[in-house]
C-alpha cells in the first residue's frame, strides 16, 4: 500500500524569534515518523508567511533552499491566521493525503502528531487536538475562551471544546471544506459541519516558545464576533423579541403617563421620561449596531473577493523532490 503523504501546515506572522526552534522540532517529528514507516518520504513542512514584517519569510525561503522537507509560501500581505491557514490547506491538499495544521509558537504539543497519524490510519478523516489543560494561558485568556465557547453553544453552534486550529484533516475533508465559499471562514465552526468520522487527541498546552501572542484583545473580539455572526442569526431574533417586549411595556408606560397628565402631575414625570429615552436610545443603538454586523457580513460576502493572495510559492510538489539534496 502507498504510504501516507503528510503535510504539516504552519501559518507564521512575525515569528522570527521562534521559527528556527519550531522548524527543528517539526522536522524531527517528521523524520521520526518517516523512520517508523508511518508516513511517506514525500511528506513535508509547509510554512505560510502571512505578510510578516520581520525576517520570517527570509528564514522560510532559506529553509526551502537547503532542506528538501521544507516548503513555503508567502501571502502578499497580512490576511489573518484563518486565511493564511486556508491558503496552506488549499495548496497542501494538491500533494498530500492529509494535512496537520499547527501554530508556529510550539504551544501545541508536537509529540501527539504521531497519535494524529495513527488515528488517521485507523480511518478518521478529522482528528482534533484538544487542550486538556490551559494553565499556561493567562487567566484572562482562559476565561474569555471559556465564555466564548459557552456563548457559541447558546447560539446553537457546536464547537469542539478547547480545540484551536491544531488538527489533522484528510484530503477528502479539505476538498469538501474548500467548497464552503464564505470569505470570512471560521474553520473551527466549519470543520465539525463536514460530518466525516472524527476523533479527539488530548495534549497539554504549553507557553509560547518565544515571541508574543499575535492575538491582541482587539483581534480576539473581532474573531469572536466573526464566529458568532457567521454562524447564527440568534442575535437578530433576540433583538426582535426585545423590541417586542419594549413595545408592550411602552404602551403601558404611555397609559400611565396619560393618567398622570390628567391628574395634573406632569412635572414629576421628567426623571422617568429621561431614563426611558436613554434606555431606549441605547437599546436601539445596540440593535442597529448588531444589524449592521450582519449587513457588513452580507456586504463582505457578495463582493466575492479572493480570500488570500499568494505572492510567492516555493512548494515542492511530489515528484520533483528527490533531486534536491
Ligand atoms: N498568525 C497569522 N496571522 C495573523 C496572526 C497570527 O498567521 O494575523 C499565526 C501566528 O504566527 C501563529 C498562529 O497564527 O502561528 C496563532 O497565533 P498566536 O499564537 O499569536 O495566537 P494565540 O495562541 O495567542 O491565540
Ligand atoms: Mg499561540
Amino acid at each position: 500500500m502507498q504510504k501516507t503523504i503528510l503535510t504539516i501546515a504552519v501559518p507564521c506572522f512575525n515569528e522570527e524569534e521562534v521559527f528556527d526552534q519550531t522548524m527543528e522540532n517539526l522536522r524531527t517529528v517528521l523524520c521520526d515518523l518517516m523512520g517508523e514507516n508511518l508516513i511517506s518520504e514525500q511528506s513535508q513542512l509547509l510554512f505560510i508567511d502571512d505578510g510578516s514584517k520581520d525576517s520570517t519569510w527570509e528564514k522560510i525561503e532559506n529553509a526551502t533552499l537547503f532542506d528538501p522537507l521544507v516548503s513555503g509560501m508567502k501571502l502578499s500581505r497580512n490576511f489573518g491566521h484563518q486565511r493564511a491557514l486556508l491558503a496552506g490547506l488549499e495548496e497542501a491538499v494538491k500533494f498530500s493525503d492529509c494535512v496537520i495544521s499547527i501554530d508556529a509558537d510550539l504551544q501545541d504539543d508536537t509529540g501527539v502528531i504521531r497519535e494524529f497519524i495513527i488515528q488517521y490510519l485507523q480511518g478518521n478523516e478529522i482528528v482534533y487536538g484538544v487542550r486538556s489543560k490551559r494553565d499556561t494561558d493567562t487567566f484572562f485568556k482562559r476565561n474569555t475562551a471559556q465564555g466564548f465557547y459557552r456563548l457559541m453553544e447558546k447560539m446553537g453552534l457546536s464547537l469542539v471544546y478547547n480545540h484551536a486550529d491544531y488538527r489533522l484533516l484528510s484530503k477528502r475533508a479539505i476538498e469538501e471544506m474548500l467548497r464552503f465559499k464564505e470569505s470570512n471562514m471560521f474553520l473551527r465552526g466549519v470543520v465539525p459541519l463536514l460530518g466525516f468520522k472524527s476523533t479527539k487527541v488530548y495534549y497539554e498546552r504549553k507557553a509560547r516558545a518565544a515571541g508574543e501572542s499575535k492575538y491582541p484583545f482587539r483581534k480576539m473580539i473581532a474573531f469572536a464576533l466573526d464566529g458568532i455572526t457567521s454562524f447564527s442569526v440568534k442575535p437578530i431574533r433576540l433583538i426582535t423579541m426585545l423590541g417586542f417586549l419594549f413595545s408592550v411595556i411602552s404602551v403601558f408606560a404611555g397609559i400611565y403617563a396619560l393618567v398622570q397628565n390628567f391628574m395634573g402631575h406632569t412635572e414629576s414625570g421628567w426623571t422617568s421620561l429621561m431614563i426611558s429615552v436613554w434606555l431606549l436610545g441605547g437599546l436601539m443603538l445596540m440593535s442597529i449596531g448588531l444589524i449592521g454586523e450582519y449587513i457588513g457580513k452580507i456586504y463582505e460576502e457578495v463582493k466575492q473577493r479572493p480570500r488570500y493572495i499568494i505572492e510567492s510559492n516555493l512548494c515542492k510538489k511530489v515528484g520533483n523532490k528527490s533531486k534536491v539534496h
